[in-house]
């Protein structure tokens, strides 16, 4: 972060100070809200959560070092006292953007915006200095967490801004007012919670509307290929620059295919020139998150050929995606255990039908949760897909949702024993110890509340 005083961290939220001797003192280190991350210099912000009161951390804080806490009452120690920490911790975001020269860039988007916002920081650091969203922390705290981190040598700032209803983007950009918005795509995921695919395209739009205007040099970045999104273009006065596979596509991917181990190869082109990309990533749909990346950074003036390179070597960066391990024996586990809604749900089931060509497969799969009315459809489809690709085995993991799975590949083919429905983790766990084989390929997952990693780790217990 860039050293504030004390006193200026006051008036950037409009806090009173307590028991502070000394206002011309600056913050130096980060801004922490978990008293063990304290490191001297660090401001330390304190919640007052269910659980755990963060004030009761304050002594503690400074002790380690902090030079002040921003808290909602005095806590004995250095403070700056406001009404609402949360809301503090935003306004102090926007003073300290408001100084620097970086550029923003915000995505969002139902699925693939930790997976798009990791590729691009990779591009984009090749670059220029650049600090991103450290895994999914895409809320209220995250977000203002994240441009903290900024100081005055970062060139590019990448945040995921996820949406939980109508108006919550269009408070984060207010935040950290974007120059560059992305929109992914607006899928089945949280669908219960928004009431349909029309509201959540209208929360997730909400981003796009909130850049600058083509001529101060805002530029939305659109998936042609959905929809919804395309039609977020009449939304904003920015640049609308589309990505997709479709044939007006500015950022284009050209002759999309899977390899045997399910990782996606295709021609990169852009208004500049084309490369070939191999993706390190597993699954198609990352094709569609990559030329994301890649039109952002085409936008901030990377030469296509350096994208591409880039994009090849590109990792992941954030837990339990796509996380391909092989174990000793020959057997390989999928953990992509972080989330699942409906269309991640089938990305990954190709990309498991891909890896395990001529191998034997298993997809071990929980709920997709906050599907609202349409549960029980999507479950019942996406058991029947298993069976449609060809996967060997499908055990379903946890009560009705999992009996939709099973159920809806029972009913597809005339499939038996392939199909099992466990009650719990533990189940699964000791029914696949006992069945695997050298060479069998295993895919896990489950919505984020279902904890299925559970499963991949005990799999991979010991290797
Ligand atoms: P969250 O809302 O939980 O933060 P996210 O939008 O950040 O999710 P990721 O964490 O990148 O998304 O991916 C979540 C799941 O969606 C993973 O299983 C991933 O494989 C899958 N996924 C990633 N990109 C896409 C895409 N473009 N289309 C469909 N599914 C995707
Ligand atoms: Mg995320």
């Amino acid at each position: 972060m860039i050293p504030l005083t004390l006193a200026e961290v006051a008036d950037a939220v409009g806090g009173s100070m307590h028991d502070i001797p000394e206002p011309g003192t600056r913050v130096t280190g980060p801004v922490v809200i978990d008293s063990r991350e304290v490191v001297p210099g660090a401001l330390f912000a304190a919640f007052a959560g269910e659980r755990v009161d963060g004030h009761d951390y304050a002594v503690g804080a400074v002790k380690d070092g902090a030079v002040a806490v921003l808290a909602s009452r005095p806590v004995g120690v250095p403070a700056i006292v406001v009404d609402d920490v949360v809301a503090a911790l935003g306004a102090l975001a926007r003073t300290v953007i408001a100084r620097l020269g970086a550029t923003t860039v915000a995505l969002t988007g139902s699925a693939g915006k930790t997976s798009t916002k990791d590729l691009m920081a990779q591009l984009l650091e090749r670059h220029a200095p650049t600090v991103w969203t450290p895994g999914s922390l895409n809320n209220e705290i995250g977000l203002p967490l994240t441009a903290l981190r900024a100081d005055e040598s970062t060139q590019h700032l990448v945040l995921e801004m996820g949406a939980r209803g109508i108006g919550h983007i269009r408070y984060l950009t207010e935040l950290t007012p974007p120059r560059i918005g992305v929109v992914l795509n607006v899928g089945a995921a949280h669908i219960g919670e928004f009431g349909g695919r029309d509201q959540t395209a209208i929360a997730k739009g909400e981003l796009v509307e909130s850049l600058p205007a083509a001529e101060q040099g805002g530029v939305a970045v659109l998936n042609a290929d959905d929809p919804l999104v395309r039609a977020m273009s009449s939304r904003t006065s920015a640049r609308v620059v589309l990505f997709g596979e479709g044939a007006d596509a500015d950022v284009r991917g050209e002759n999309v295919r899977l390899n045997d181990r399910g990782q996606a190869l295709f021609t990169l082109r852009t208004p500049t020139g084309c490369a070939e990309v191999t993706l390190r990533l597993y699954g198609e749909h990352h094709v569609s998150n990559a030329l994301a990346a890649a039109a952002v950074a085409g936008e901030l003036g990377m030469p296509v050929e350096e994208i591409a390179t880039a994009l090849s070597a590109a990792g992941t960066l954030s837990h339990w995606r796509m996380e391909v391990t092989e174990r000793p024996d020959g057997v390989t586990v999928v953990n992509d255990a972080y989330n699942a809604n409906p269309d991640s749900m089938r990305a990954a089931l190709r990309a498991l039908a891909a890896m395990g060509r001529g191998r034997r497969t298993w997809a071990v799969l929980g709920e997709m949760a906050e599907l609202g009315g349409e549960s029980l459809t999507e479950h019942d489809a996406v058991g029947r897909l298993v069976v449609r690709l060809n996967v060997s085995k499908l055990v379903a993991v946890g009560g009705l949702e999992a009996a939709w799975l099973d159920m809806g590949a029972k009913n597809e083919g005339s499939w038996g024993e392939e199909s099992v429905h466990v009650s719990d983790a533990e189940t699964a766990i000791d029914l696949l110890r006992s069945a695997l084989r050298p060479g069998d390929v295993v895919l896990v997952k489950a919505s984020r509340s279902v904890g299925l990693e559970r499963v991949a780790l005990a799999l991979l217990d010991g290797t």
